[in-house]
């Protein structure tokens, strides 16, 4: 990966020398089940009310700031009020800004790795030191008294549930005395959370916890990656934090009025989430037959698998078959690890036989 050039690094603020600029490596495939997207075609009729929206909205006039009517629909999609909402240009973008809100010099992140790099990344651009209590090796459960323990000093917790790229939940009794032990905010990053029971999700705590924040993106059940839409929910003087800190205009014209269609239309999703689930089992199913992998059971739309030779295989996988998936083997913890998102039948069946017959040959 490139690396700043010297010149840059003497300009750049200093914590800033070390960071590398993005390169996702990524090579176009027939089967692309990298990056935990939905492959599904939208569902009937979707498409058309997104493009009718996008051609009534005009483009000269600068968005609403705080994409009311988005909050709204968002508000009615979970029984809270619009002032519990902030929106983002993608989860990615409230991550950061709950690093640059509420994180910072001098002050802690607690996670719980393996989880999901942007994590680190924007805690090190925000200044912020990170507290990490490493998950179970074996069974990548959270280790609740450390965690518990720890929180009482941290500034800023943060766990993902459905997590990424194990698939494991937390449990929300856990996240309810996490709220208590921490001073600081508890988020919650449920980008996944459609994936699983309704009774997962730590939005109930919302009432009780009054330092709670729940992630949830577009990006993963309603297939909507490209238009980079993600929000938050919490108590209305968290968000009022978020609002004030937010670059105004960074959810543009046509994001928030696709993203209000989708949000409309969310009941039309539930078929396609369920096939997706079904389909995550059946591939689990199948996988946790197989002695030359290890499979662990997940609540989202992908499946964490370890083998011999992983990097190989994922690189055969790209080159012989045109199936692109996520290697990890490099990272801790998860040595030996690919991530496979869940896609359409029959692209679950070419990744099934294409493993098989690499994993005969390896
Ligand atoms: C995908 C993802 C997000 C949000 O992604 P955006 O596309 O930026 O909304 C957040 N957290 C995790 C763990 C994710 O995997």
């Amino acid at each position: 990966m490139a690396e700043l050039s010297d010149r840059m690094r003497e300009r750049v603020q200093p914590h800033l020398r070390g960071i590398e600029p993005y390169d996702p490596n990524f090579t176009p495939t027939k089967i692309n089940l990298s990056a935990n997207e939905n492959t599904y075609p939208l569902p009937f009729g979707v498409r058309e009310r997104v493009d009718a929206a996008l051609a009534a909205t005009p483009l000269n006039r600068y968005p609403d700031p705080m994409s009311n009517s988005l909050r709204d629909e968002l508000a009615r999609r979970h029984g809270v009020a619009r002032e519990n909402i902030c929106v983002g240009n993608g989860g990615d973008e409230l991550l950061f800004n709950l690093l640059f809100a509420f994180g910072g010099c001098g002050r802690t992140m607690l996670t719980c790795t393996p989880a999901f790099s942007e994590y680190q990344f924007f805690a090190d651009l925000t200044q912020t030191s990170v507290l990490d209590i490493p998950r179970d090796p074996v069974t990548f459960e959270v280790d609740a008294a450390r965690v518990l323990d720890a929180a009482s000093s941290c500034d800023v917790v943060v766990l993902t549930s459905p997590n990424n790229p194990t698939g494991n939940l937390i449990d929300p009794a856990l996240t309810r005395e996490m709220c208590r032990a921490c001073p600081g905010v508890v988020l919650l990053d449920e980008a996944y959370m459609e994936f699983a029971d309704a009774s997962a999700s730590a939005l109930g705590l919302l009432d009780e916890c009054s330092n709670l924040v729940v992630l949830r993106t577009l990006s993963k059940a309603f297939g909507a990656a490209g238009i980079r839409c993600g929000y938050v929910v919490a108590a209305s003087d968290i968000i009022d934090a978020f609002a004030a800190i937010r670059q105004i205009y960074s959810v543009n014209v046509l994001t928030q009025a696709a993203a209000l269609e989708m949000v409309k239309q969310r009941e039309r999703f539930s078929s396609t989430v369920a096939t997706i689930c079904s389909e995550r089992d059946r591939m689990y199913a199948a996988l946790s037959e197989d002695p030359r992998v290890t499979v662990w059971s997940s609540a989202a739309n992908f499946l964490l698998v370890r083998m011999a030779s992983a990097s190989t295989v994922r690189r055969r996988l790209r080159d012989e078959f045109s199936i692109l998936v996520r290697d990890f083997s490099a990272a801790a913890g998860l040595e030996g690890c690919l991530r496979i998102t869940v896609g359409t039948p029959q692209e679950n069946d070419a990744v099934l036989a294409a493993l098989d017959s690499l994993l005969r040959e390896e």
